[in-house]
Order: C-alpha cells, then sequence, then structure tokens
C-alpha cells in the first residue's frame, strides 16, 4: 500500500449505501474510449472498465485511491474481487442498479468500439 492512501481494511472498503456513477467506465466516457466489461467499486460506486480492457480504469482506481474491493458491473454477475488480496469475496447487496444496462453491448458502448475489435468478439460491425 502507498502511504499516501488509507490503509482500508475490508470492512471500510464495501459502502452498499453508494450507487454507481453511471452506465459506463467514467474516464473512458469522459474521453470517447471504449471497453469490454465493467466494475464497479464497492466503495465509492466507481464504474471502471476491466483489465481485458485498452485502459483497465477499474484497477488504476484500485492503485489511485485503495479502494480495494470491487464488483462486477455486467447483467447477471454478482461476484465481488478483492485487488489487495487477489481473490475473491463474498459482499452484501449494493444499491441498485447493479449491472449496466442489460442492452448495453459487449465490448461497449455501442458506435465506439472499433470495427476490428468487433469482429474479433465475432461480432458483425
Ligand atoms: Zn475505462
Ligand atoms: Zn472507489
Amino acid at each position: 500500500m502507498s502511504p499516501e492512501r488509507p490503509d482500508l481494511d475490508v470492512a471500510h472498503s464495501i459502502d452498499p449505501a453508494v450507487p454507481p456513477t453511471g452506465p459506463g467506465c467514467v474516464e473512458c466516457e469522459a474521453t470517447g474510449a471504449w471497453w469490454v466489461h465493467l466494475r464497479r467499486c464497492a466503495l465509492c460506486g466507481h464504474i471502471g472498465c476491466c483489465d481485458d480492457s485498452p485502459s483497465t480504469h477499474a484497477t488504476l482506481h484500485w492503485r489511485e485511491t485503495g479502494h480495494r474491493v470491487m464488483q462486477s458491473y455486467e447483467p447477471g454477475e454478482e461476484w465481488f474481487w478483492d485487488y489487495a488480496t487477489d481473490a475473491a469475496l463474498e459482499g452484501p447487496a449494493l444499491a441498485p442498479p447493479t449491472s449496466h444496462p442489460a442492452d448495453q453491448p459487449v465490448p461497449g458502448p455501442k458506435g465506439r468500439v472499433p470495427e476490428s475489435v468487433l469482429r474479433a468478439f465475432g461480432i458483425e460491425p
């Protein structure tokens, strides 16, 4: 852990009352980028993109803030992950919505994913 940020334990890394920031990765939305899967910070609700995405903003959020627990923001997925231990863990029900809209494509968002990437995912652009 970096000395500049609080050394949070798991119990202080989850706030079930905080809603997610929105349907897409905060930083990718700001720069017009795209992502594969989305992850939700269990403490502040930050939505970031996964490590298969070009920008890995969910992991960067952990590195920058020390917010160590995330939950998948994919429809039908409820698993949590602890970046500090690199292990899955159990967590409470977080404030809704618990996933991006079901009609939001993977990779996404619609209209921003390069055609070559869509083809690699077996999607006809
Ligand atoms: Zn991103
Ligand atoms: Zn956070």
